[in-house]
């Protein structure tokens, strides 16, 4: 209780960076977007009809908790198809989101004064997620000449008596980066050697540009990870609310307990609208449209970028964003995103939202339509001229 209290009090919470910026835009006219975090398409129509279809079949009442047997048992046959990876269905529970996943993940696996590894720029979540179950925080610097990858000698050098978990998130958000295999790998030993905890945090998995490939976490350390994923941005589903994570068996039964007094269980009709999601032919098609155009988005920004002064880009491989060096202009990343509202009126996100680190940079959404993106790098091609 005391606990709640001081989270009221002395903002334990912190608000968000990405928010204040959003509420400023909010009250300026005609303002494009780069700051958003979402896939900017509409669900695919197999997913939307499979949720009207079972509401009028009646799926309007509780499911277990863990979620329906046969979505879990479709989460399992995606792993196999996908990764040659097999997933029991008891490995599995099916939660509000990533989100959701994320947090009952930490509550469960973490006791005050753990300490868990977050890399710094990371999404702005695990922070929070450390602080409500009470861990300390140990941030691990990405840094741009690495591919914002983690170097595990560094990593190595972080754990001590007292890390109980590391978190991973690729294809990343903020940064695009998408993890080697060795990297993986050399983190997977680090965590099997040390009996560390991953929580892979793997919702971009399927926007991958360029030939880049994805390694889920399970395949190297299965019974160090937790594998966190979300139908979110895959299928442009984020107002759906349907995510899971897999993980050992006790770990999953543990996450259960939180989960059951908590949200009870996902939205029954939603859970049958996933089960078709992962098992039907079209939405998959879909998927591959939409990994086109953001292909295609990405591509037409980063050309735009690279034209533009005082503006560096390394490439990102996956997920929808940029993360574009702005040091050269002489401005910090949140003097820079305020002055880019004020002069081109377009909403970019300064990486220190995201740590210490991203100092110097300014995260770019491509998950907006090419007019809007053409329109953007215009007035902010022009600003930068202006300098
Ligand atoms: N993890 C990452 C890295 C994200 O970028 C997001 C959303 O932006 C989430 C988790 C939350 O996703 P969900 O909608 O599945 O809760």
């Amino acid at each position: 209780r005391k606990k709640y209290f001081i989270a009221g009090r002395m903002g334990l919470i912190q608000r968000s960076k990405i928010r204040e910026l959003f509420e400023k835009a909010a009250k300026i006219e005609n303002v494009i977007s780069l700051g958003i975090g979402e896939p900017d398409f509409d669900t695919p129509k197999n997913i939307k009809e499979a949720a009207k279809k079972a509401l009028d079949e009646g799926w309007t009442h509780y499911t277990p908790n863990a979620g329906i047997p046969e979505l879990r048992e479709a989460i399992g046959e995606y792993y196999k198809k996908f990764y040659d990876i097999e997933v029991p269905p008891e490995n599995v529970i099916v939660t509000a989101g990533a989100y959701e996943a994320t947090y009952i993940a930490f509550e469960t696996l973490l006791e005050q004064g753990d300490e868990v590894i977050i890399p710094d720029p990371a999404f702005v979540s695990y922070i929070e997620d450390a602080k409500l179950a009470e861990a300390k925080p140990v941030r691990l610097p990405l840094r741009e000449e690495n591919g914002f990858q983690p170097d595990p000698d560094e990593l190595l050098e972080l754990v001590t008596k007292r890390t109980r978990m590391i978190v991973l998130n690729y294809p990343n958000n903020p940064t695009g980066a998408v993890l080697d295999k060795e990297v993986a790998k050399a983190i997977a030993d680090i965590a099997v050697d040390y009996n560390l905890y991953i929580l892979s945090d793997e919702p971009y998995e399927h926007f991958l540009y360029d030939g880049a490939k994805h390694h889920p976490m399970l395949k190297f350390a299965p019974e160090n990870t937790i594998l966190v994923n979300s139908f979110s941005k895959t299928f442009a589903m984020t107002g759906w609310r349907l995510g899971f994570a897999i993980a050992p068996e006790q770990i999953i039964r543990d996450m259960i307990k939180l989960h059951a007094y908590v949200i009870g269980n996902v939205a029954s009709f939603v859970q049958v609208a996933g089960i078709a999601a992962l098992r039907e032919e079209e939405s998959w098609k879909a998927v591959e449209v939409m990994r086109n155009e953001y292909n295609e988005r990405r591509k037409l920004v980063l050309k735009r970028l690279k034209e533009m002064p005082h503006i560096e880009v390394p490439e990102p491989k996956g997920a929808f964003y940029i993360f574009a060096n702005i040091s050269k202009t002489g401005m910090g990343s949140e003097e820079f995103s305020e002055w880019l509202l004020e002069k081109a009126r377009v909403v970019v996100i300064p990486g220190t939202a995201f740590g210490k680190q991203g100092e110097g940079y300014v995260r770019i959404s491509y998950a907006t339509s090419r007019e809007k993106l053409i329109e953007a790098m215009d007035r902010m091609e022009k600003a930068l001229e202006e300098l």
